[in-house]
């Protein structure tokens, strides 16, 4: 065994002790490390300097109580986090998610992944994560609004323009980006963009809501471009239809493919005519709304299936975009994906792939790009957000978007190079995870031990 597979086996020794009852932030953990193997051989001073032990630690995690009013007049409380992950780069930099499963496991997965995803980018940002257990479905607008500002009245301690800068992620839209920012502004009494992801209006940057499902397209665009391929005339499978989805179909229309399903938790529809755009606006409208349930597409249009609690993998498909959730691709997923001819698969959610399924893709060939590439597009947009807000100018949908194809662009070809200069082309995985550690990693180094 080298030292540098000890020293790996070490470290995750050292995670599974600290972090017991995590599953979701040792996923992520194993898979860097994993990767890493390699660059640590090769590169002794990031053991030297403890780099991983360091890395795999939060810089500071926030637990706090969060009390609101309902309608009812009755007092709920919900517990919240914010996960400083590493700053090594720029301010902490991540979004917030409102779900019901929100916990410490789950926000330290999507914190970790987030750092190297950021340091992707090209753009200064530090990694964060934070959220709550608040289930935003089914609560009126002013239980949304009593929540949010609620929640902010203590994050707003923590958080500031050159500091941590949240931005949404699932339950957090448009709306809850409003009533966070106003509660904000009230209590520090300053304008600032201390949140990406504003509406266009009051700071906001053109193309931010498309950026994450418009990217994660692009992404895949140039992995197919490596074979000389296209989406063109592509089936495509989509699962969620929430922002990511709902852009991430859009894209796939304008380049001539053709997207064949949707989901949401309660199940999935398969619309073998294609979901076009007036279908796409439908959807837009029930969604982001009347924030109705996706079975209502099936009821709406003719020849569409609805697979109650079912995941949108057993379609024949030549892409998929899983755009939902964490863990949404299983082994048995993933090989029946395989099987249907799938030859793509572009994450524009946060690891929605298990271990097992990730294997089944890399054995299989399948163009796979993972989320912290494919799905960078959003946080990537959110840094040129805060370029605009410090500057206090606002660019065009024309700038804004062709600065976010650059960086998938280059997101492509630094996960594309580094895979292939430690041997392992083709393997996006590895190479995202060693181009994003790099950076990082000597950043670290060269700020001592803070
Ligand atoms: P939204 O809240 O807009 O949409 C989420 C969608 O996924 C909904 O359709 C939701 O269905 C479904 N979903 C969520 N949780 C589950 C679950 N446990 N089981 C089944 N379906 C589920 O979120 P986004 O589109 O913003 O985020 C989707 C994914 O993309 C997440 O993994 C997020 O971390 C990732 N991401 C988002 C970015 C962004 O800019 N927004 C940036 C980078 C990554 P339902 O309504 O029934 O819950």
């Amino acid at each position: 065994m080298s030292s540098a597979t000890t020293y790996i086996q070490s470290i995750m020794d050292l995670a599974k002790s600290r972090n017991a009852g995590e599953p979701e932030f040792l996923q992520a953990v194993t898979e860097v490390l994993e990767s890493l193997l390699p660059v640590l051989e090769q590169t002794p001073k990031y053991r030297e300097h403890h780099i991983l032990e360091r890395i795999i630690e939060p810089e500071r995690v926030i637990i706090f109580r969060v009390p609101w009013i309902d309608d009812k007049g009755q007092i709920q409380v919900n517990r919240a986090f914010r996960i400083e992950m590493n700053s090594a780069i720029g301010p902490y930099k991540g979004g917030l998610r409102f779900h019901p499963s929100v916990n410490l496991s789950i926000l330290k997965f999507l914190a970790f992944e987030q750092v190297f995803k950021n340091s992707l980018t090209t753009l200064p940002m530090g990694g964060g994560k934070g959220g709550a257990d608040f289930d935003p479905k089914g609560k009126s607008d002013n239980e949304v609004m009593r929540f949010c500002q609620s929640f902010m009245t203590e994050l707003s301690r923590h958080i500031g323009p050159n500091t941590d800068i949240p931005a949404g992620d699932i339950g957090v839209g448009g709306r809850e980006i409003g009533y966070l920012f106003g509660q904000y502004k009230r209590l520090r009494n300053e304008f600032t963009g201390v949140l990406t992801g504003k509406n266009i209006r009051w700071g906001g940057s053109l193309i931010r809501p498309e950026a994450t499902g418009y990217g994660a397209v692009y992404f895949a665009q140039n992995m197919l471009a490596t074979q000389n391929d296209s989406i063109e005339g592509k089936i495509c499978a989509v699962s969620g239809s929430g922002n990511v989805a709902q852009f991430t179909v859009e894209k796939v229309n304008q380049l001539g493919g053709k997207c064949v399903t949707l989901s949401d938790s309660g199940g999935t529809i398969y619309d073998p005519h294609g979901i076009d755009d007036e279908k796409l606006s439908y959807v837009m409208e029930l969604k982001n709304v009347r924030r109705g349930r996706i079975k209502e597409y099936a009821d709406t249009f003719k020849g569409v299936q609805y697979y109650e609690g079912k995941r949108p993998w057993g379609v024949t498909c030549d892409c998929a975009f899983p755009s939902a959730t964490q863990n949404e691709i299983s082994e048995e997923d993933a090989k029946t994906l395989v099987k249907n001819g799938c030859k793509l698969v572009s994450e524009g959610a946060n690891m929605p792939t298990e271990a097992g399924g990730v294997d089944v893709f890399l054995e299989a060939k399948v163009l796979y790009g993972p989320g912290k590439a494919a799905n960078a597009g959003g946080v990537a947009v959110s840094g040129l957000e805060m370029a605009q807000n410090a500057t206090h100018t606002n660019w065009s949908r024309e700038e804004v978007d062709g600065r976010l194809q650059y960086i998938m662009e280059s997101i492509h070809q630094q996960a594309k190079e580094a895979a292939g200069r430690y041997g392992m082309g083709g393997n996006y995985v590895a190479g995202a995870n060693i181009a994003g550690f790099v950076k990082v990693a000597d950043s670290m180094i060269d700020q001592g031990a803070v």
